[in-house]
């Protein structure tokens, strides 16, 4: 998120001083790390919690839309890194993976058919496939169908035009750019405090990993990008908009595998449906993943818990989070979840073989010693104050501004990294509102559909999927 801030700014303002602190000694080694997300471009060609069905029967495509939009506009601004050659090349973040949503049960069925129709003939869903057939689905993915029993009610989509992202290479080489363009990155150093000056600028306290010696800069704008750990570190600020927020740790677990007899046989993110109580980010998935050019599948992930708010953070980041304007919406958020506390513990005790279960409704002829388990990244979900319900859990991403647009920091993690460049818009047009309009032209030079949306222009979305699918490749 902050390389992708960092890139758009450095663009629009190439003479303002930008220093990126990140606590550890690389960059991107959180969250965005290739191991340690899906790597889905999120765009709901095949998540299915973004279409959920509606009382009446009838598919709600809102979401699916908004997240869709919200991908074409990452697609363009890297399509715009790649012809500036801003990256080394596409190869190095992103490949082409199919994304399908595959289903057992009539249920189910009934419901992907209804989702296949209410999706096909959108501009920005145009090519989605649907088959109810095993031989067709077997040709677009034949480990989901190897030794599945005969007769199994069975429905797949598949948008051919999917991608695989390395969000973890992507932030590098971001970072590495912007450094030569004259950022500056402190590494292993750790953001401690952010104190409001009396002149309305940020005092940024610093303390280095080695050596714990404290430092501080002063900033006049302050984008928190801390991954799981803005939370604190915008209470920390003391800005009065933090105020009721709260954050819940959800970490994970896949199944890897790297046996080339298998990679070689799966070309595709395959999403199924989320168990009862499931948040949306723990719907199971069997993912093609391009990792420094070797190919693994992923499977998961699995749920699990631990307090801290980053993978690499410590066991007392939830306790230092909770205040006394936040303890409402936390009470009301466990009171009101009592499914997900539900899923998430039935999660933290499954057995090496029920984890397995899970991977076998997928890929019925997996062999568990093809599968290792690999922990995930962490993800803190947000608890929002809500004047009706005290609290509500949001699983989407929330930017959190001062009034006075000096801040601005980002919780929650979904649909995430995929988002990156229209929520660092969203960013640029909440905290420098007198400016916008003067960036208004470089931004469509980044984005050419700045300003407008693709939904609503059937022509421009073919010219521009064309366009961003084949600088990008996919
Ligand atoms: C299991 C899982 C699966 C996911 N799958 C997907 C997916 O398929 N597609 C998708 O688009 N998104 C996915 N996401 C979400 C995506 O990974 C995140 O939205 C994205 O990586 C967040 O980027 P970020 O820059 O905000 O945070 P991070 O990548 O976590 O970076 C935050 C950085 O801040 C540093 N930091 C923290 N505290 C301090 C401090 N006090 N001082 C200095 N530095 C600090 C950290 O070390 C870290 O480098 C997934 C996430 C998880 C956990």
């Amino acid at each position: 998120m902050s390389a992708t801030l960092g890139t758009i700014l450095h663009e629009l303002e190439p003479t303002w001083k930008i220093l990126v602190v990140e606590k550890r000694s690389g960059v991107g080694e959180e969250s965005s790390n290739a191991w340690n997300n899906a790597g889905t471009g999120h765009s709901a060609l095949c998540e299915l919690n973004y279409t959920p069905q509606r009382p009446d029967g009838s598919i709600a495509t809102e979401s699916a839309i908004a997240v869709n939009e919200q991908f074409q506009v990452s697609r363009q601004f890297w399509t715009y890194l790649v012809t500036h050659k801003m990256v080394p090349n596409p190869q190095s973040f992103i490949h082409a993976s199919p994304h399908m949503s595959f289903v057992w049960g009539q249920e189910n069925v009934e419901y992907l058919r209804s989702r296949f129709e209410a999706l096909k003939d959108h501009p920005l869903f145009l090519g989605l496939e649907f088959s109810e057939d095993p031989m067709t689905i077997a040709s677009w993915a034949p480990l989901l169908i190897d030794g599945r029993h005969k007769g199994e009610p069975l429905a797949a989509t598949r948008f051919a035009s999917g991608s695989d992202v390395d969000f973890g290479a992507l932030s590098r080489s971001l970072l590495e750019r912007l450094s030569s363009a004259g950022a500056r990155i402190l590494s292993d150093h750790r953001v401690t405090s952010l104190t409001k000056k009396p002149s309305g600028e940020w005092l940024v306290s610093l303390r280095s990993e080695i050596g714990h010696t404290p430092s501080e800069v002063t900033a006049p704008f302050v984008f928190v990008g801390a991954g799981g750990m803005s939370l604190n570190l915008l209470q920390k600020s003391g800005i009065k908009e933090i105020r009721g927020y709260g954050g819940f740790p959800v970490s994970g677990v896949w199944l890897r595998c790297d046996n080339p007899e298998i990679t070689s046989r799966h070309k595709a993110k395959v999403y199924g449906k989320a168990s009862v109580g499931a948040p949306p980010m723990s719907v199971p998935h069997l993912d093609t993943r391009v990792v420094e050019g070797e190919t693994s599948l992923l499977f998961g992930p699995y749920a699990g818990f631990t307090p801290k708010f980053l993978k690499y953070g410590s066991w007392f980041d939830l306790f230092a989070s909770i205040k006394w304007h936040n303890i409402g919406p936390m009470l009301a958020v466990a009171a009101q979840n009592f499914s997900l506390v539900t899923y998430l513990v039935k999660e933290l005790l499954a057995t090496r073989s029920q984890k397995l279960q899970a991977l076998w409704d997928f890929y019925p002829s997996a062999d568990p010693d093809d599968w290792y388990e690999q922990t995930a990244g962490q993800r803190v979900q947000v608890i929002k104050p809500d004047p009706q319900k005290i609290g509500v859990l949001q699983f989407g991403t929330e930017v959190v501004t001062s009034a006075d647009g000096s801040m601005a920091g980002l919780l929650g993690a979904s649909p995430g990294a995929s988002t990156a460049a229209p929520i660092m818009i969203t960013v640029l047009e909440r905290c420098f509102p007198d400016r916008i309009a003067g960036w208004k032209k470089t931004l469509q030079k980044m984005v050419p559909s700045y300003g407008t949306a693709l939904s609503d222009n059937p022509e421009k979305a073919r010219v521009s999927q064309e366009k961003t699918a084949s600088v990008l490749g996919l």
